[in-house]
């Protein structure tokens, strides 16, 4: 079993080049982040508030989640359904990095990340990966770029999926969600002392690519020594 785990900020393009990088090595891409938004779409359609820790916790015991690789894709089936683009909505963005912050609903979600990794090898992105989820990760990378490139990015992103915005308002929702995340007391968004940092503001995808693909191929490299 191999471990890649890859952690920074959001619109950094984590997904996009884990994905990639998943398809090369012919290992398993695991998007964490879609857990934490399943969780906050289950709140808001309960109409409890994501800062309301107590009442988010309460709602845990309703909730049954299941990630299913289906054609080399992930699909999280929330009590049977799979909610699909519905989690990528900017207030679900919100949603999940406020109930990710809940000691609890850290708990609820961890089990299922160490297990799938356990069943295959995996590429997994997210926040906390290289610090809590996968500590012993074969190979750690922290990536990163300037907020001002990332929001472009996240605009784009956004657009291909359909949901309709503006740089001022993503950039305004990401700067308050990283925050959120880099400050939080348990699992904050911060490189692992063992993480590579990439900083791809100057990159295109393909040198980002290339970048960690390289990393990736040393380490399988020196492990089959
Ligand atoms: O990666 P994505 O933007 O989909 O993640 C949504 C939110 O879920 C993040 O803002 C963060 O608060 C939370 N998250 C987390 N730990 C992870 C992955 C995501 O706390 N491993």
């Amino acid at each position: 079993m191999f471990q890649i785990a890859i952690d920074g900020p959001s619109g950094a393009g984590k997904s996009t080049v884990a994905k990639a990088l998943a398809a090369r090595l012919g290992i398993v891409y695991v998007d964490t982040g879609a857990l934490y938004r399943t969780i906050g779409y289950y709140v808001r359609s309960r109409g409890v508030s994501p800062s309301d820790a107590r009442g988010v916790e309460a709602l845990l015991g309703q909730i049954h989640i299941r990630v299913a690789f289906e054609e080399g894709s992930q699909h999280v089936y929330l009590n049977g359904t799979d909610l699909g683009n519905r989690i990528r909505e900017p207030e679900i963005s919100m949603y999940a990095s406020t109930v990710s912050a809940i000691p609890a609903v850290r708990t609820f979600l961890l089990e299922t990340q160490r297990q799938i990794a356990r069943e295959n090898s995996v590429i997994m992105d997210g926040r906390d990966i290289g610090t809590v989820i996968l500590p012993k990760a074969d190979l750690k990378v922290f990536l990163t770029a300037s907020r001002e490139a990332r929001a472009k990015r996240r605009v784009l992103e956004l657009a291909q999926k359909g949901i309709e915005t503006t740089y001022a308002q993503v950039l305004e929702d990401m700067e308050k969600r990283d925050e959120q995340d880099r400050t939080r007391a348990v699992a904050p968004a911060v490189a692992a002392p063992d993480a590579v940092v990439v900083d791809n503001s100057e990159l295109t995808f393909e040198e980002t690519l290339q970048t960690i693909l390289k990393l990736a191929k040393e380490r399988i490299a020196e492990l089959g020594d």
